[in-house]
């Protein structure tokens, strides 16, 4: 049975204005060949997230890096021999592969990238919180800061939360949850576990919106409609699947539709339609009578990654992530758990 609770200091996040790197053909071409030789100078890798620019994302993949989610940049980062670990994405993804890799230096375009989900989960109330509730199990989302993981007993990511939340309840463990309110209502609604949920969420993916998504379906009646659980509960109830970044690629491949409607960040849009050639996809709505969005399916932070910005860490080697050693070595053990977890099953 979840217990309702309503996190009383939840910050409200505003999300910024949405700025994307526009390049013309001679100056994309003398950055790429620039950044090219820079990262070989410097024993570097590329690692970049599904919803950074296809520029970011076709260099990570001709420069022997990856383009995935925040699990597999993290698996990646980890195994990979390069010193230095460029990571495009958002502050969450910098932190993590300098949590596990405090060895390594770790070097991001933009500094102020972060995440909705990160910035309305404070340390220092989420610890108070937990401090509350010392009889439950304490599980964050990946979308979190190095302070807040260091204070998690387990950290997941949209891939693995359900089946860890699931073996942590046949424990019979009961679950204190942060910080996204929607992804943790799917999970507990999947699991049956007994969880506290912070009431954090994202702004690209609260967005979507059923009543207009229902309108679409009867539109495009042969389109499967894959989700990501970071959604809305109605937005997630017209799912035919519910999954991952990669989860939901992997579904574009695999089943018969020639068409799918996506309900997730559109930058992901560019691994689609190379992972499944001539499918169709199209934007899940996120109009609408009360709509609210201002960047409507694409993250304001993760279009603030570009190949300007990425040259310039480079070239000055600003922009270095740094975790303090005491915050890294227990942020490392809850990570670590996933990890292990996620190779175990
Ligand atoms: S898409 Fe949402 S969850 Fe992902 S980084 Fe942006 S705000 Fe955070």
């Amino acid at each position: 049975m979840q217990t309702l609770f309503q996190m009383p200091h939840t910050p409200k996040v505003i999300a910024p204005p949405m700025v994307e790197e526009v390049l013309g053909a001679d100056e994309r071409a003398t950055l790429i060949a620039h950044i090219k030789t820079m990262m070989a100078q410097q024993n570097a890798v590329l690692v970049a997230h599904y919803y950074t620019s296809a520029d970011l994302q076709d260099l990570a993949d001709a420069t022997g890096g990856c383009v995935s989610d925040s699990l597999e940049m993290a698996r990646f980062g980890h195994a990979h021999a390069a010193s230095t670990i460029l990571v495009a994405g958002v502050k969450f993804m910098g932190d993590t592969a300098k949590i596990l890799n405090p060895e390594k230096r770790v070097l991001m375009p933009d500094l102020n990238a972060n995440c909705s989900l990160d910035l309305a989960c404070p340390a220092d109330e989420f610890s108070a919180f937990c401090d509350q509730h010392p009889d439950r199990v304490v599980v964050v989302y990946a979308n979190t800061s190095a302070a807040v993981k260091a204070r998690a007993d387990w950290v997941v990511t949209s891939g693995t939360a359900v089946k860890i939340v699931a073996h942590l309840h046949a424990l019979g463990q009961k679950i204190l949850w942060a910080p996204d309110k929607y992804l943790g209502d799917y999970v507990q609604r999947t699991t049956g576990a007994d969880m506290l949920l912070w009431q954090g969420s994202c702004v690209v993916h609260e967005a979507f919106k059923a009543k207009e998504l229902a309108a679409m379906k009867l539109a495009h009646p042969d389109a499967a409609v894959l989700v990501h659980p970071e959604s809305p509960a109605d937005v997630i109830a017209l799912a035919d699947v519910v999954g991952s970044t990669t989860q939901i690629i992997r579904a574009a491949q695999t089943m018969p539709n020639r068409e799918f409607i996506v309900a997730t960040d559109n930058g992901i849009f560019h691994k689609m339609h190379a992972a499944a050639p001539g499918k169709v996809f199209i934007e899940a709505p996120t109009a609408g009578v009360g709509a609210t969005c201002k960047s409507c399916a694409h993250c304001p932070w993760m279009a603030m990654n570009g190949l300007r910005s990425l040259a310039h860490v480079l070239e000055t080697g600003v922009n270095e992530i740094l975790v303090d050693s005491a915050t890294q070595q227990k942020a490392v053990l809850s990570i670590q758990r996933m990890l292990d977890f996620a190779a175990q099953h």
